[in-house]
C-alpha cells in the first residue's frame, strides 16, 4: 500500500508556470514579484506591512532585533514549539525562558503567563519580548496577551509559522495584537515558497527596520542617505544586517500559492472535520476547537489517552510507520534539548508541555489527503489502540 506522508506541498501547474515566467524575466533575485507577493500577503492578512525573508527563522531573528532584543534582555516563549522560537532570542544574545502551555489548546497558557509575570515583576526581571506560537495553526489568546503586554510593557513577537490564513476574533492572524508576526513558507507549511517566510507589522518604523536588517543594514534610496551622495552608486550601511532575502522565483511561487489559500484551507478544515468523526470512539484526545478563532490546520495532533488504553505512543508511532503512514511528533519540549539543558533547564520545569509531548502524535494532514487515506489512518489507529 502506498505511503501517506504527514504533510506534503501542493504544487499546481499554475505554480510551475509562475516560476518559469519568473525565470524567463529580467529578475531572479529581489524584483517586482517580491513587491507583489508582499502586497498580496498584506492585503490577505489585513496588515499594513509584509516583509519577505529567506525563511521564518531569519524572520524571527531580525524581528527580535527590530524590537530591541539584545544582551541582558529576556525573551519568553512556548516550550511546545520548534527550536527557532527560542533560538531567535539567543542569536541576539538575550536570555530565554519558557511559559508552560494550556493542555487543551497546547498554546502558551495565558494564566501561566499572568502568574509568571507577577512573579517576574516582584523579582524585577520582566521579559522584554514574549514569543507566543500559534501551535498547529490555532491562534493564541492574543487579545489577553496584548492586555498583559500593555500592562507589563513587553513586546509581542508572534510565531505564526503554522498559521498563514488563520483568523482570530474575525480578523486574520498577523493583523492585530502582535507587534510583529512571522510566517513560514517551508514546504510542509500552509503555503510554500520551498524555503521562505514573511514578517508582518502595522508599525511602518518596524517594517522599515525589518527591510534594513534583511539586506545588510544598507540603504540606497537618496532620501535615506545621511551624506550627500557623490553619484548614484552610493550606498550606506546604517546597522549590522544580514542577507536574509527571498528570491523572485520564490515570490512567484508564493503569490501563485496564495491565490489558492482559501481553497486549500477549506480542504484542511474538511480533513480535520473528517478525522474528528472517524476518531471519535478511539482512546485519543483530539485537537481543541475554539468558536472565536479559525485554525489554519497545519497539524492534526492527537494525544494517546493513557487513562483509556495501555498502548504507548512509541508503539502506536512505530505501528503506523510500519503500515506506511507518515506520522510525526510535534514537539520535543525545547527546554529539554541538550543545548537548553546546558543553560540550566530541567525535565519537570514545564510539566504541561512535557505531558503533552509524551503522548502526542501528528497524523497526516495536507490539502489533497483523500477520505480513503484518512479512513486507512483511522483503521490502523483502531487496530493499534486496545481499550
Ligand atoms: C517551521 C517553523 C519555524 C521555522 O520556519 P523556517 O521557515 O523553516 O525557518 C519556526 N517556528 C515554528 C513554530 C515552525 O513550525
Amino acid at each position: 500500500m502506498s505511503f501517506i506522508p504527514y504533510s506534503r506541498q501542493e504544487i499546481a501547474d499554475e505554480d510551475i508556470e509562475a516560476v518559469v515566467a519568473a525565470l524567463r524575466s529580467e529578475y531572479v533575485t529581489q524584483g517586482p514579484r517580491i513587491v507583489s507577493f508582499e502586497e498580496k500577503f498584506a492585503t490577505r492578512h489585513q496588515v499594513a506591512h509584509a516583509v519577505t525573508v529567506s525563511n521564518a527563522t531569519a524572520g524571527l531573528h531580525i524581528a527580535c532585533l527590530a524590537l530591541g532584543v539584545g544582551p541582558g534582555k529576556l525573551v519568553w516563549t512556548s516550550p511546545n514549539s520548534f527550536l527557532a522560537s527560542a533560538n531567535c532570542a539567543r542569536y541576539c544574545g538575550a536570555d530565554v525562558d519558557f511559559v508552560d502551555i494550556d493542555p487543551q489548546t497546547r498554546n502558551m497558557s495565558t494564566a501561566a503567563l499572568r502568574q509568571k509575570l507577577e512573579i517576574a515583576r516582584s523579582r524585577k526581571r520582566l521579559p522584554h519580548t514574549v514569543v507566543p506560537v500559534d501551535f498547529a495553526g490555532l491562534p493564541c489568546d492574543l487579545r489577553e496577551m496584548r492586555a498583559l503586554a500593555d500592562e507589563y510593557g513587553f513586546r509581542i513577537l508572534e510565531d505564526a509559522s503554522h498559521a498563514t490564513g488563520a483568523s482570530y476574533l474575525g480578523r486574520p492572524v498577523g493583523s492585530a495584537y502582535a507587534d510583529i508576526s512571522v510566517f513560514s513558507f517551508h514546504a510542509v507549511k500552509i503555503v510554500t515558497t520551498a524555503e521562505g517566510g514573511m514578517a508582518t507589522a502595522q508599525d511602518p518604523a518596524l517594517a522599515r527596520q525589518l527591510r534594513l536588517l534583511r539586506s545588510h543594514g544598507m540603504v540606497r534610496d537618496a532620501k535615506e542617505l545621511r551624506c550627500e551622495p557623490e553619484g548614484a552608486w552610493v550606498y550606506e550601511q546604517h546597522v549590522l544586517g544580514f542577507n536574509y532575502r527571498m528570491t523572485d522565483l520564490q515570490a512567484a511561487l508564493g503569490e501563485s500559492q496564495l491565490r489558492r489559500i482559501g481553497q486549500m484551507q477549506q480542504q484542511r478544515i474538511g480533513a480535520a472535520d473528517r478525522y474528528d468523526a472517524l476518531l471519535a470512539g478511539l482512546p485519543l484526545i483530539l485537537p481543541a476547537r475554539r468558536p472565536d478563532r479559525v485554525s489554519a490546520w497545519h497539524l492534526y495532533a492527537v494525544e494517546i489517552d493513557d487513562s483509556r488504553t495501555v498502548a504507548t505512543r512509541a508503539h502506536v508511532f512505530a505501528g503506523l510507520r510500519r503500515a506506511g503512514i507518515g506520522v510525526n511528533v510535534h514537539y520535543i519540549p525545547v527546554h529539554t534539548q541538550p543545548y537548553y539543558a546546558a543553560l540550566g533547564f530541567r525535565a519537570g520545569d514545564f510539566p504541561a508541555a512535557e505531558r503533552y509531548y509524551a503522548r502526542a502524535l501528528s497524523l497526516p494532514l495536507f490539502p489533497g489527503i483523500s477520505p480513503a487515506q484518512q479512513e486507512r489512518v483511522a483503521a490502523e489507529l483502531a487496530a493499534l489502540l486496545p481499550t
